[in-house]
């Protein structure tokens, strides 16, 4: 999920919020949603759709206030329904609250016992929602918003990026491993005014500046008096996920100090140093393995060129194409330029294999239009292990490196050749230590122990 938030009295809000979330697309295409607070009242909008279907002017303006956040949605816990749609409103006895959550919680069994204990009314299914009426019960029994909130916090497991709007201001907060990105950015001067998102692109499109990460374990919040931070937990290690560096990520946003683009390039630079092959042109899946697929060629001196074009206006639509055409497989996606494949020996580089489902269906296209040899560089290893912190990978029974080798997954995509980035080389381009990252869907390695209940759903 995408999540924005933003204090700005002087401003419109809404829109800006808007701008803000439309530069987050990528992070979630099933949802969208602002709520905006003008002094104790709540404005609300969410509906199921691109962000680009789901507002207009006409309801931007009904969105009035001095402070907003909004999200993108694709669900990991909760049915895809507009009911799940965030920002989850709740009301407390101080006003109302509006979350976006951007994560997987993963105590949610022992946090929905509490509140329905506690007398608390839940409506959906979202383990987001919980995290809502867990600080409106606090504040209920006599908190205040951060002394509240932060109580709420610590009865919450897993990963959580929240932009949490209240009448007096909003709050940016992150889980104590930072398992999600989240940034704050300043506009305006006199008085300088705040801004956070999940990810710098999000700043830039509203002409922002990055001033720095959330930390892990941090709760900023922003009111009238400017940021103040509060560092709410007592043992924060940063596990940020590293799924957000390698794919999900938008190549220019920035994190460890460069673009994702520069450190994806860098992968690809190291895959042709791990994994060298001859052949005539190294073209990249579009979007996410473009970069690697670059960062392949310059290392290897093998031309770069594209070979495949993606129709940028296939989103997740409401209209499902028919079983023929889904027949016809990717093409309505990516469509392979013949002209530049055929007779030749091919290199295709992409960010990663999940389902193994997509590449089979791309060698045969590429194949199809007459490539002679068509070689798999993939610049991070086999996803071998589910995710729980957030990041759709399916169950594990779904991955084909779950249960396959290199060798059997190469002849199930049908390739001459493939290798994937090894595990180290991988950490390697990444530049830090390596355990301040999350790559448990490579290695198994659960950096927040996963309750066996909840593993049991996802593991074989
Ligand atoms: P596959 O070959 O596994 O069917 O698809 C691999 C492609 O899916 C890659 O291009 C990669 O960018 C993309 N991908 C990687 N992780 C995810 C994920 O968590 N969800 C979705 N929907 N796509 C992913
Ligand atoms: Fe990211 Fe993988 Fe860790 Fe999930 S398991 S948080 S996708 S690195
Ligand atoms: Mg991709």
């Amino acid at each position: 999920c995408g999540v924005f938030g933003i204090y700005a009295p002087e401003e419109d809000v809404a829109k800006l919020t808007y701008f803000g979330l439309y530069a987050l697309q990528h992070r979630g295409q099933e949802s969208a949603g602002i709520a905006t607070f003008d002094g104790k009242q709540v404005h609300l909008h969410k509906e199921m759709g691109l962000v680009s279907q789901v507002f207009n002017e006409s309801i931007l303006q009904h969105l009035v206030g001095q402070l907003a956040v909004g999200h993108t949605r694709y669900s990991t816990t909760g049915s895809s329904r507009v009911v799940n749609a965030q920002p989850a409103v709740v009301a407390t006895r101080l006003g109302s609250l509006a979350l976006a959550h951007n994560g997987n919680l993963v105590n949610t069994e022992e946090l929905r016992s509490e509140l329905l204990r506690r007398d608390c009314n839940l409506i959906t299914t979202t383990d987001s929602e919980m995290i809502a009426h867990a600080i409106a019960l606090e504040i209920n029994e006599g908190q205040d918003w951060l002394e509240g909130s932060i109580r709420a916090f610590h009865k919450c497991l897993g990963a959580f990026s929240l932009t949490i709007a209240t009448p007096e201001g909003i709050m940016g907060v992150r889980d104590p491993n930072g398992i999600r990105p989240l940034v704050i950015g300043t506009f305006g001067s006199n008085p300088v005014r705040y801004v956070l998102a999940s990810e710098t692109c999000g700043l830039d499109i509203i002409g922002a500046e990055y001033l720095r990460d959330v930390e892990p374990g941090e709760l900023v919040w922003i009111t009238e008096e400017g940021l103040a931070s509060f560092h709410w937990t007592q043992k924060p290690q940063r596990k940020l996920c590293i799924f957000e560096m390698i794919y999900f990520a938008r190549p220019d946003s920035i994190m460890e100090g460069e673009s994702l683009y520069t450190y994806r390039l860098r992968l690809g630079r190291r895959l042709a140093e791990e994994a060298p092959v001859e052949a005539d042109i190294v073209i990249g899946v579009p979007d996410s393995g473009i970069p690697a697929a670059i960062g392949f060629s310059q290392e290897s001196g093998i031309p770069y060129a594209e070979g495949l074009i993606k129709n940028r206006y296939v989103g997740r639509t409401f209209i499902q194409p028919t079983q023929k055409m889904r027949e016809a497989g990717i093409r309505m996606k990516l469509n392979p330029l013949k002209d530049v494949l055929a007779g030749k020996r091919i290199v295709i580089v992409d960010d990663s294999i999940v389902r193994g489902t997509t590449s089979r269906k791309l060698v045969k296209a590429l194949r199809d239009a007459g490539a002679t040899e068509v070689h798999m560089r993939i610049s991070s290893p086999p996803v071998t292990h589910p995710c729980f912190y957030g990041i759709d990978t399916d169950s594990q029974d779904q991955l084909i490196a779950a249960t396959k080798s290199v060798e059997e997954i190469a002849k199930q995509i049908d390739v001459d050749s493939l290798a994937y980035l090894s595990w180290e080389g991988m950490l390697k381009a990444t530049g830090e230590d390596p355990n301040s990252f999350c790559s448990a869907c490579f290695t198994g390695d659960y950096p927040i122990p996963v309750p066996e209940m909840v593993k049991r759903s996802k593991l074989m």
